[in-house]
């Protein structure tokens, strides 16, 4: 009869494996390890930056009165209010700042 305990969880079981393990954590050894090949189909969220840069009509009144633009934060909410303008537009320079799965749809 065994007397010497589990390497892994401390359990002194009746039978021990010649890797000091138990049976219980002989298993999840054995499954942390090991691989089965699967098609997975997740949605990811991409989060990328570009640059833009077009023509386009700005408010006179993120101005200054040399027509020199005077409020960088008044012109960043409009283009956000206003996506009409530049949503389409690809970026001439883009690069991907993360890459998130978001849920497992399918696995088989
Ligand atoms: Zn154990």
């Amino acid at each position: 009869m065994n007397t010497e305990p589990c390497v892994e969880c401390g359990f002194v079981p009746e039978l021990l494996d010649e890797d000091l393990t138990c049976a219980f954590c002989r298993l999840n050894l054995y499954l942390k390890d090991a691989l089965m090949n699967m098609t997975v189909r997740f949605p990811v969220e991409i989060v990328t930056h570009g640059d833009i840069e077009i023509d386009l009509d700005v408010p006179e009144e993120f101005l200054d009165e040399d027509g020199e633009l005077r409020d960088e934060d008044g012109l960043r909410d409009w283009l956000n209010d206003n996506e009409d303008e530049w949503y389409e537009l690809v970026p001439a320079f883009e690069e991907i700042q993360s890459k998130e799965v978001i849920e497992i749809a399918n696995a088989y």
